[in-house]
């Protein structure tokens, strides 16, 4: 029988806030354990929340940029369960109510486009942690991230397979860090998701039990836990068994996802609205504030660049992945005056292998955009030979020197000065009389022979298609 996957994802961003959701005290990451959560944190008697506005500007921000409706009036609810990490025994959320409604985000996959629907975005407060390693045999619990601000942005069920799950996250991951409303740290936790997973007979219309994978921390785990959950539930009914809702574990060692829980209903919660907490208003000005000053939006920046700079697909879609990198690539254009294709190449090439390889991100790449705009700069006016340019770049990344400098320090201006080109020509020419008769008899390959010896001889300076002119010019005497 042919199989239909159907994928909905829940994807929790931890916003970009300097303190909590309800409390002042710093959501800083890394601190040594409990010293950043308060008296609200603990959940101790008698305090009070408060919320913090900055937590629903971002959420209102990011309702904006995927023009989803963003509720008039949303209200916070306690979801009750009980668990270490939560002090309170419930945890504060959204519920009927949430602050962002239906929007929805557009993916691409292998060149097809697809509209993805999010059903909502609810605000809410992340939970401790509890640390099972160094306490031999017990549990340790770090309330350091109790409180810090979480958007759960929930899609409609409309993936249907691994890949448009991972690019519908990529998509999603790249925009909050448009927007700036997320760091889209994932090893530290900042953007995490839990793939719900089904599977159909093709054609069918109801849709398949699914399962509730928890946790995934990567864009790689994400693809190889739901590939591995979609085999598993098709090998689970077509030998005659039943899936049954529940929450499962991806063990990114063992590539196999577990049972973890059967999944709770809605009503196990005992959701209801949080008397400590007033209701939120959005008013229509405020949404209009927001929306004018959004930032240019990934997609609109690439079809800019695709326009603007007549840049093709791939280099557009790199260039656009994140707002820093499109930054600095409109400001090496604008500082050296180069071709738009000679930055983007550079920048998606070279810098970016080198910034692959040191685990760097754009921002600290040890070669400014001032620096990458010199060394472009002096390919573009013919001082330096692309082949030089390498490395001389090399160089930069090592040192703080200017692509001048170390052009000058090291005598790798390429030499335009024909005669000194023509005396090493004629030289190899008078060396090499067998090859000179091969070329002479028809076998055009000896060609690259003399450039390359031309090319050695002068320390790759001599500018190439000066010595092929000149080579040609030559050999036909
Ligand atoms: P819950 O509140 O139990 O988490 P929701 O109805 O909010 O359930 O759905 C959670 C996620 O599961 C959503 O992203 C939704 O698109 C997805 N989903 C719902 N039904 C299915 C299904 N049959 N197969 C795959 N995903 C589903
Ligand atoms: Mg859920």
């Amino acid at each position: 029988m042919e199989w239909e996957t159907v994928i909905g994802l829940e994807i929790h961003t931890q916003l970009a806030t300097k303190s909590k959701i309800f409390s002042g005290a710093s959501t800083a990451y890394g601190a040594a354990p409990n010293t950043q959560a308060c008296a609200v944190d603990l959940g101790l008697p008698g305090v009070l929340p408060v919320l913090n506005e900055e937590a629903v500007h971002k959420a209102v921000i990011f309702g904006m940029a995927i023009e989803a409706e963003i509720s008039h009036y949303s209200v916070f609810a306690r979801k009750n369960y009980f668990y270490p990490d939560l002090p309170k025994g419930y945890q504060i959320s959204q519920m009927e109510l949430p602050i962002v409604g239906p929007g929805h985000l557009d993916i691409e996959v292998d060149g097809v486009s697809k509209r993805i629907g999010i059903t909502r975005a609810h605000l809410e407060e992340d939970a401790g942690k509890s640390l099972h390693e160094d306490f031999h045999g017990l549990t340790g619990v770090d309330l350091n991230r109790a409180g810090t601000p979480l958007l759960e942005i929930v899609s409609e069920p409309h993936m249907r397979s691994a890949k448009e799950a991972v690019a519908y996250m990529r998509k999603l991951h790249e925009l909050v860090r448009y927007l700036d409303i997320c760091d889209g740290n994932m090893q530290e936790g900042s953007f995490r998701c839990d793939a719900n997973v089904s599977v159909r007979p093709k054609g069918q219309k109801e849709f398949g039990t699914r399962a509730e994978i928890k946790n995934i921390n990567s864009f790689k785990f994400v693809e190889k836990a739901i590939n591995h959950e979609i085999e598993r539930q098709i090998e689970l009914i077509e030998t005659g068994g039943k899936v049954v809702q529940e929450t499962r574990l991806y063990d990114s060692v063992k590539d196999e996802t577990r049972s973890m829980r059967s999944k709770e209903e809605a009503n196990d919660y005992r959701y209801f609205p949080d008397p400590d907490l007033l209701p939120v208003f959005i008013s229509e000005d405020y949404k209009q504030q927001v929306k004018a000053q959004l930032p240019e939006l990934p997609q609109a920046k690439k079809y800019r660049f695709n326009e603007q700079y007549a840049l093709d697909d791939e280099n557009a879609n790199i260039l656009t992945s994140s707002r820093q990198l499109a930054d600095y690539f409109e400001t090496v254009l604008k500082e050296s005056g180069c071709e738009a294709k000679l930055c983007a190449n550079w920048i998606t090439g070279e810098l970016s292998a080198a910034l692959n390889k040191a685990r760097l991100e754009i921002m600290e790449s040890p070669v400014s955009h001032e620096r990458l705009a010199g060394l472009l700069a002096r390919i573009s006016d013919n001082t330096i030979s692309g082949k030089i340019a390498k490395q001389v770049f090399e160089e930069m990344w090592r040192s703080p020197a200017t692509a001048d400098e170390i052009i000058a320090e090291r005598g790798l201006k390429q030499i335009t000065d024909t005669g000194a080109i023509e005396a090493i020509i004629d030289k190899i020419i008078a060396d090499n009389p067998g090859q000179v008769e091969q070329y002479r008899s028809g076998k055009d390959k000896v060609f690259g022979f003399f450039v390359g010896q031309v090319m050695k001889e002068m320390q790759g300076k001599a500018n190439p298609g000066e010595v092929n002119k000149m080579l040609q010019a030559k050999l036909k005497q």
